[in-house]
């Protein structure tokens, strides 16, 4: 009689075993990382058209698996509750510890239901809140109604921790995060902050070219369609597949935790693999390493100058000068580089240098602005100021003089001793 091939996906616990029930998304997160480069203002899509599997398909593959007792494995998607079997899937698996990633835009009351009807229920669950997509009121509605529904045992909420990347920011995603945090608060719904894994090595994750190197993970990926992957840059992409889990006895092994293998697409990955403690990465030096840093500054490449200003002026807000002085030179090099007047910019410039306490340079900058055309009072009282305290208000106004009225200049010397005189010569 034949040996019957060991089964061929690894069982230990720390395999984290992810059903992408489906590639679509009903929002459309720009910061989502199921997106090929993480480009600020490009939203998500999804990654492919699918034949998604039917629950039934899902649920007869899965429970045929000897995994037993309690698997973990992860229902997620895309929005996985956009599967249209998605309560029937959740309420037939056996043999799983079940955990859910969901923006909780799903009917709760009904999924709950049918899940205890068949007794059964999620171990754990991971829900973000999207300021894009949701309002804030919504979302903690649906917040509560899951923490309350007995859905989940110990669900998660939380949201992305972006103070750091105002790249991926507007002014309704802050009003909206800032009134959430303050109805969390009031309302007694616990939740905590994700790093943001929006970089890879140090890069934007960006996809721009690929080394050979060794890879290790404990990721076992089933694709909409039922395929295997090790990893979700190979799952999106369709490339190198175990096999399928409907015909899981002509599936290959897929390597063990801790086993390497060799990969050419390493620059290609997900962010999610290494950061999540779940994979790790060798050099041709037999160096191992994680992918540590995240460096916000790597965005800037991909926005517009205007973009870029206005990082400046969010970062400017949340008392982060150093930033802001350096997206603003960053916005001034792709201007220049272009030809473009960057007059406006150079302005924002001097109000963060005087901001970062750098007076001289501020006075530059902003002497230089109004030399290239930016000759609003706000501008020219700002200049005078600054040359006011450096006790340079002669080389302020020769410098201006060329480049406005000599009355205007009068004017708004006049108003500046109102509110703040000049102050007698040798103090
Ligand atoms: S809800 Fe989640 S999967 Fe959908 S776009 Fe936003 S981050 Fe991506
Ligand atoms: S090196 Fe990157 S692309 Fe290659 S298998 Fe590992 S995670 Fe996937």
């Amino acid at each position: 009689m034949a040996d019957t091939p060991p089964f061929p996906l690894p069982t230990p616990g720390i395999h984290v075993w992810v059903a992408y029930l489906t590639a679509r998304c009903n929002f459309a997160c720009d910061y989502c990382i199921q997106k090929p480069q993480m480009i600020p203002g490009q939203r998500r899509k999804p990654w492919g058209k699918y034949q998604e599997l039917t629950g039934r398909q899902w649920v007869e593959a899965l429970n045929a698996f000897p995994v037993r007792p309690e698997h973990p494995l992860i229902l997620t998607g895309g929005e996985p509750s956009l599967h249209k079997d998605f309560a029937f899937i959740a309420s037939h698996l056996d043999g799983y510890a079940l955990d859910l990633t969901s923006n909780l835009t799903f009917d709760i009351d009904a999924v709950a239901r049918e899940m205890r009807a068949h007794g059964k229920q999620f171990v754990t669950s991971f829900h973000t809140y999207h300021p894009k997509f949701s309002s804030p009121a919504q979302w903690l509605d649906q917040a509560e109604r899951l923490r309350d529904s007995g859905l989940v045992a110990k669900p998660t909420f939380s949201m992305v921790g972006l103070q750091r990347f105002p790249h991926f920011r507007d002014d309704e995603h802050d009003r909206n995060l800032a009134k959430l945090v303050e109805l969390a608060d009031r309302r007694g719904l616990v939740y905590q902050f994700n790093e943001f894994r929006g970089t890879h090595m140090g890069e934007a994750f960006n996809r721009d070219h690929k080394y050979q190197i060794d890879c290790t993970s404990a990721w076992v990926n089933i694709d909409p369609e039922g395929s295997v992957f090790n990893c979700q840059y190979h799952l999106s992409e369709r490339k190198h597949t175990f096999g399928n889990i409907t015909r899981i006895g002509e599936c290959r092994p897929l390597p063990k935790m801790g086993e390497w293998f060799a990969c050419s697409d390493f620059g290609y990955c997900d962010p999610c693999h290494e950061n999540s403690g779940h994979g790790a990465f060798r050099d041709q030096h037999g160096h191992v390493f994680r992918r540590t840093s995240n460096d916000a500054r790597v965005y800037l490449k991909w926005m517009e100058p205007a973009a870029i200003r206005e990082v400046a002026r969010r970062y400017l807000a949340q008392g982060d000068g150093a930033e802001a002085e350096f997206a603003l030179l960053a916005a001034i090099g792709k201007q220049d580089a272009r030809g473009e007047n960057a007059a406006e910019t150079w302005a924002d410039l001097g109000v963060t240098l005087y901001d970062n306490q750098k007076q001289r340079q501020a006075l530059a900058a902003l002497l230089h602005a109004i030399a290239h055309g930016v000759t609003r009072t706000e501008t020219v009282a700002g200049a005078l100021l600054v040359a006011r305290e450096l006790g340079l208000v002669d080389h302020a106004r020769a410098t201006l003089l060329p480049h406005l009225p000599a009355a205007t200049m009068a004017t708004i010397e006049r108003a500046l001793d109102e509110v703040r005189p000049l102050a007698p010569a040798g103090v």
